[in-house]
């Protein structure tokens, strides 16, 4: 199959604030805001901001577990709104998801084993020595033991339930897997065995990861591409050593500068931006950044920045780092930000 295997063309949702019976306009929260991107066979897409950025919405936005206000999703090429029950159920084998919270995304009631098939014997009936077997195939897979297969999630530790939940993830060999937060609520070391974990997947397997993080030390370690997002819309997309080299926007800036860093080292950026994220139902006119940025200036009140691609690949929206005007010079680059978009 040409082309991307995730294509996710202007993607929108906002949720209505009350009925609006009585009322002419209903405030609405605007979760995501026109975003696109492309995802590639194998590769590691991140997806980072502060929390109410909108990263968890897209998530349940590529599952379909709600539907867009605007924008598609296409899976090779097949955009997702239009598939009916069946259809849907065959493509759901195909994108799977790894929650933050490996308890409670859990069944406390099924034993790991069961936990792990119950994905497959949704599609067919497996008999009790297939079943056994795909169980401990899959265990030994997320380097645990098979006869952990009889456990319950409450006699597993934290990073054996987060590989219990990779595992189900796997059960039904899936293209891509949507990954959000999935190492958050873990240690640090545990965190670390569980991104090799994924990296070796994606190694042996070549499965797609869309990788959702407020964590820049780990979007650094397993990402190719990132994209920041800042109140509902991608503010700056870039291949990840580019990014964490030279951040452009600087709400990147102010997040690489705010992230610990281990290395003494290595340099550290100016003091971090500072104040809250603003209301997405009542977003900041123009940028949405201006209020916290240190570079704003007029036209930023005004005019919500398009996101330009820049020389180096990636694509920026903010009027003073990467003003419009200068890259509409270009006639290779003029218009058309799916150009640098798809990778
Ligand atoms: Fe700051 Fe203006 Fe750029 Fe927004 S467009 S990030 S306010 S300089």
């Amino acid at each position: 199959m040409n082309g991307p295997l995730l294509k996710v063309q202007n993607l929108t949702k906002h949720y209505p604030l009350g009925s609006g019976l009585f009322k002419k306009t209903i405030p609405v929260i605007r979760a995501v805001e026109d975003v696109s991107f492309t995802v590639e066979t194998g590769e590691t897409f991140c997806i980072v901001g502060e929390s109410g950025c909108g990263k968890s919405t897209i998530a349940r936005l590529l599952m379909r577990l709600v539907e867009p206000t605007g924008g598609r999703v296409l899976i090779d090429g097949t955009d997702i709104a239009g598939l009916k029950k069946d259809a849907l159920r065959a493509w759901r084998r195909r994108m799977q998801m790894v929650f933050q919270d490996p308890y409670s995304s859990l069944n406390p009631r099924l034993t790991a084993g069961q936990i792990i098939t119950e994905p497959v014997e949704n599609f067919e009936c497996l008999g009790r020595r297939r079943h056994q077997a795909l169980a401990a195939d899959l265990l030994r897979k997320v380097g645990m033991s098979p006869e952990m297969m009889h456990r319950l999630p409450s006699e597993l530790s934290g990073g054996q339930r987060q590989r219990l939940g990779i595992a189900r993830a796997l059960s039904l060999n899936p293209s891509l897997i949507i990954a959000d937060e999935a190492v958050s609520a873990l240690d640090v070391s545990v965190q670390a065995q569980i991104l090799n974990l994924l990296l070796d997947l994606q190694q042996q397997m070549g499965i797609a990861f869309v990788f959702i993080s407020h964590d820049l030390g780990v979007v650094e370690h397993i990402g190719h591409r990132v994209a920041v997002m800042y109140l509902g819309r991608i503010v700056e997309l870039a291949p990840c050593e580019a990014l964490f080299a030279k951040p452009i926007h600087p709400y990147t800036e102010a997040l690489i500068a705010a992230a610990p860093v281990p290395d003494p080292t290595r340099l550290r950026l100016e003091a971090p931006v500072e104040g809250e994220v603003p209301s997405p139902v009542y977003p900041p006119s123009g940028c949405a950044f201006h209020p916290r940025c240190p570079l704003a200036v007029e036209r930023c009140r005004i005019e919500v920045p398009p996101l330009v691609p820049m020389a180096d690949g990636r694509v920026v929206a903010c009027h003073v780092r990467a003003p419009a005007t200068e890259i509409s010079g270009n006639p290779a680059l003029a218009g058309d930000r799916s150009i640098l978009l798809a990778q």
